[in-house]
């Protein structure tokens, strides 16, 4: 069993909207609240206040403050436990030796979700609406069918929309098996490249698009500041960005998808995305393949679909000859093209791709691989 994501737009009435937009501040004052009263007593008496201990006060917050009192206790339940997920993962990274950033207060435009842990209490399916305790039925698109059992529900705000997203138990759906494995190595001049020779461009469409949030931000800077027709700009530009982000999405989920469906194993690089994002000649062409996105999407679908992603370490994987083993001399990014003594001339993405395979054949050496399912976290780096 595994939990799925399904996304549907709302079309609240004007008080619903209204009910909505008062939850999420409510929402927002009781995580600032919370996050006050951990740093408060960590400073003055170096105690640590962890997520049972606030929970339990969710109860007396509702008493004391009549706007939470109107709204369902999971809902601000929910918010102790974002709350702690952000401690949690500041914690883990601290002790990785990274430098995190400690959990920041919330502003008024850096809030913008609330969620429900229980189907039945506190939201549930009413015709074809959604009934929310306290904000009432809403209005659905439902543009694609909802599978499984619907366990949790979190509401979210984007660009001025309202949308709900359902985390539903459904059962993985094992693929027939190909025989057949890849290597993939992500470019900076093309999205990918396979070891099956095949190459895989950014989309045409992304700098048209690009082109089009350059005039909306232009729009949002020449409106003056605090103004009503200002608010409006800064409302496009947002649309802009979510369409997109959304564009892209359905690029990449089109492609992981060909990938799980066509291949048993694929291998990938284990990129470490915040340190390549941080060299500014890379960055763009990074962030526009949606790299990071593009993994997850594959670990997700593998895992669904009983199939097998190997992250290999990424290192001289371009400058090797994946034939003979021989080390290049060092390539610079426009060396579009490998030739090696022995005989082998390739693009050197697809070069590398090949490495990238063969790296994830040696990393299972004597393994066991027939179906079994292989997490990111339990891949073996070399
Ligand atoms: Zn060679």
């Amino acid at each position: 069993m595994m939990l799925k994501t399904f996304k549907y737009r709302l079309y609240p009435s004007g008080a619903q909207a209204q009910q909505l937009a008062e939850t999420v501040e409510a929402c927002r004052r009781w995580y600032n609240l919370c996050l006050e009263e951990r740093q408060q007593a960590w400073e003055q008496e170096k105690r640590k206040v962890g997520k049972y201990e606030q929970l339990a006060k969710v109860k007396e917050h509702r008493r004391v403050d009549p706007k939470a009192g109107k709204i369902h206790s999971h809902i601000l339940q929910v918010v102790v436990q974002d709350l702690d997920k952000s401690f949690q993962a500041f914690f883990r990274r601290a002790k990785a030796g990274e430098t995190p950033g400690y959990p920041r207060f919330k502003g008024r435009n850096r809030f913008d979700s609330f969620g429900l842990k229980e189907y039945g209490n506190g939201f549930k399916l009413d015709g074809r609406r959604l009934r929310i305790t306290g904000i009432g039925r809403v209005r659905v698109r439902w543009h694609r069918k909802m599978e499984g059992e619907i366990k949790t529900l979190r509401i979210r705000r984007q660009a001025g929309q309202w949308y709900a997203c359902f985390a539903c138990e459904v059962e993985g759906q094992l693929l027939p098996s190909t025989g057949k494995e890849i290597g993939v190595d992500v470019g900076i001049h093309h999205l990918l490249a396979t070891s099956d020779h095949e190459i895989v461009e950014n989309p045409h469409w992304y700098r048209e698009e690009e082109s089009k949030l350059r005039v909306l931000q232009r729009r949002v800077s020449r409106r003056k500041i605090g103004g009503t027709n200002r608010q409006k700009a800064v409302m496009g530009l947002q649309g802009q960005h979510e369409h997109i982000a959304n564009r892209r999405k359905d690029y990449l989920d089109k492609l992981a998808n060909y990938l799980v469906t066509n291949y048993d194993r694929i291998a990938l690089e284990d990129l470490h995305i915040t340190g390549m994002v941080r060299n500014q000649h890379l960055s763009k062409s990074i962030l526009d393949a949606g790299w990071g996105y593009l993994k997850q999407r594959l670990v997700d679908k593998a895992v669904e679909a009983g199939r097998q992603v190997v992250l290999v370490d990424p290192s001289y994987t371009s400058r090797t000859c994946c034939s003979c083993g021989e080390t290049f001399a060092e390539l610079s990014l426009a060396d579009r093209w490998v030739a090696c003594t022995c005989g082998l001339s390739m693009d050197r993405d697809v070069n590398a791709a090949h490495n990238i395979l063969k790296r994830a054949g040696h990393a299972l050496w004597g393994e066991s691989t027939a179906n079994r399912l292989r997490l990111p976290q339990e891949a073996l780096p070399l």
